[in-house]
């Protein structure tokens, strides 16, 4: 019988949005207190979010999830260069929306990672459209990859932003109308920053009386 040397089969990724990218930089979070939040501590986590976040076909997800239980150390160094790619997303992002302008030169982490992803060059039907055709062994983040550099050159990097809270600091597109959301979520940071001057304005207005 002749040993099969087929190629596996191509990684099939849909066309991240633009803010892919910043969902990721996300997976760690109230980054303005001394002790943030982790998602990402086993190379099994990062696995879960590509998977939820929908990032390539159940079938990469899978293939590669046997190949990190096969070979633990492969899961670990993925999971060592996605974390640096995360850090490298969020610095440059963090500091755009601080700056509000964009910075002087492409982020070098980041323009390294585009270069060495795969091209956007062969497209193939699926899931009520069309998916792009990579090859698997550089497909996992491929989509968060191409969403930085898409939103490095998108016509809406005017709308980045990063929470007003500075415990939380998570970063957003402002996707209101008039393009003033200051906080990740009215629910969480707004209100706590509602409470917080409603409060300072009655002790004021208390101690005004006293
Ligand atoms: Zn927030």
């Amino acid at each position: 019988m002749p040993v099969s040397t087929a190629a596996p089969p191509p990684a099939l990724a849909p066309g991240p949005a633009e803010g892919l990218c910043l969902d990721f930089a996300n997976t760690r979070y109230w980054r303005g207190t001394p002790a943030p939040t982790e998602t990402l501590h086993r190379p099994a986590d990062l696995l879960g979010w590509c998977e939820a976040a929908g990032l390539v076909d159940a079938a990469t997800i899978a293939a590669t999830r046997a190949a990190w239980a096969a070979q633990p150390g492969l899961g670990e160094v993925g999971l060592a260069a996605a974390i640096a790619l995360r850090e490298a997303i969020f610095a440059a992002f963090a500091a755009w929306a601080a700056e509000g302008a964009p910075p002087a030169a492409a982020p070098g982490a980041i323009a390294a990672a585009l270069a060495a992803a795969p091209a956007r060059a062969r497209l193939r039907p699926g899931q009520g459209g069309f998916v792009w055709e990579i090859p698997r062994e550089a497909a996992l983040l491929a989509p968060v990859i191409w969403a930085a550099g898409d939103l490095l050159a998108a016509p809406r990097h005017d709308r980045l932003r990063q929470c007003a809270n500075p415990q939380c600091l998570w970063l957003f597109l402002d996707d209101s109308k008039a393009g003033t959301r200051r906080w990740c979520s009215m629910t969480s940071c707004g209100n706590r920053a509602k409470a917080h001057r409603h409060y300072a304005k009655t002790r004021a207005l208390a101690e005004g009386a006293a």
